[in-house]
């Protein structure tokens, strides 16, 4: 079982400064951060209710009773110093928001995840008197840069994604159901000492295939046809992604052994177009390239791929629509695909970490097509 005693530690006390660092460039002195999974990313805190505020010189982390005990003992454990405050009543809440933002001119709100109503209430209830400032991706932008600790999960998560593979394609030959297969996978990935999937597992088979995000059914795998399988996993809080596509024997029409040359082509093109300094459009552009000259640019219907993380979707964004240059630290997704109705569909999908002279994969599940 992979336990996390073994995982090395992360940094995560070290992050609210570096977020301090881009406070003033955001137009404000103090931020409140409202989405749980950045509040986890500065805090180490993984319970369901919580806001952290960044204050220039320090954090108020405001609870309810539930998590009481254990914020102290997971911002502890994390080296975060932070004044916690627990109330059971949001007046109560609202009361340690209010005095905590004292002396706070321009109060950032990530105005990605607070809905109409809290901001009206912060407005308000909250914080009358300060002036709100809408903020966009400022933890987003800090969490896309991995560090040491954040690597080795991610690494992790994708090496018990790699084992589960290994041991479930056997039981492709006996002509399992999709969801026979999605369930195997994920009760690998848990004894091999993950938390549970990282998303919806896919297994489509067929037809199916054709539809990027098909959830598993109770159709039957069928020698020769083309199977996509898109599943990770995730260890302390970290995702894995990754996608391989395979076929018992081999496949019986030529349209899916083309499709499948093709995608592996664009796939390494992709990883091969991965290094810092280079942008999320120009790895799109290298797989879009490839796909594009065997004549079916239509039939890659998705972006090329995307940041892993705490999230299994995040920054930086790798697609045809991304503003995002990669660098040394980002671990993105390269997944190019074609679907064909009726044919099925072909997708190939690697996490990797981005280097300065270009990549290391973090998912190692052979490729091979043809698995029995
Ligand atoms: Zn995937
Ligand atoms: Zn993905």
């Amino acid at each position: 079982m992979t336990s996390v005693l073994t995982l090395p530690p992360m940094a995560t006390a070290r992050r609210a400064d570096q977020l301090r660092t881009s406070l003033a460039d955001a137009g404000c002195d103090a931020l409140l951060v409202t989405r749980l999974v950045n509040i986890r990313y500065l805090t180490g805190f993984t319970g369901s209710a919580a806001l952290l505020l960044v204050r220039a010189d320090d954090l108020v982390f405001v609870t309810d009773g539930r998590y009481g005990e254990q914020s102290a003992e997971q911002l502890g454990a994390a080296g975060v110093a932070a004044t916690i405050e627990v109330s059971t009543t949001m007046t109560g809440q609202q009361a340690a928001l209010q005095a905590g933002a004292t002396g706070v001119q321009r109060l950032g709100l990530e105005a990605e995840s607070v809905t109409w109503a809290q901001q009206r209430r912060f407005a308000s209830d909250s914080f009358p008197g300060t002036e709100l400032v809408p903020t966009a991706g400022l933890v987003e932008g800090l969490r896309g840069l991995k560090d040491e600790g954040e690597v080795a999960r991610v690494r992790a998560a994708a090496a018990a994604a790699d084992g589960a593979l290994a041991t479930v394609l056997p039981m492709l030959a006996a002509r399992p159901e999709e969801r026979e297969v999605a369930l195997a996978l994920e009760v690998e990935m848990r004894r091999a000492g993950a938390s549970g999937p990282s998303f919806e597992t896919i297994v489509a088979a067929g037809p199916n295939g054709a539809k990027p995000h098909a959830r598993p059914s109770t159709r039957r795998i069928e020698r020769g046809e083309l199977v996509v399988i898109d599943f990770g996993a995730v260890v302390d809080g970290y995702c894995s992604d990754m996608t391989r596509t395979v076929c018992v024997g081999e496949p019986t029409s030529a349209t899916a052994r083309r499709m499948v040359e093709v995608v592996t082509a664009s796939q390494r093109a992709g990883v091969a177009a991965v290094a810092a300094g280079v942008s999320g459009r120009q790895v799109d552009e290298a797989c879009r390239a490839v796909i594009a000259d065997a004549g079916w640019a239509d039939a890659f219907v998705h972006g090329t791929g995307h940041g892993v993380g705490l999230e299994i979707h995040e920054a930086p964004r790798v697609s045809s629509a991304s503003t995002d240059t990669l660098m040394s630290g980002h671990v993105v997704t390269v997944e190019p695909g074609v679907y064909l109705p009726h044919e099925g569909g072909v997708r190939i999908e690697d996490t990797v970490i981005v280097t300065d002279r270009g990549c290391s994969p973090l998912t190692h599940a052979p490729k091979d097509l043809v698995v029995a």
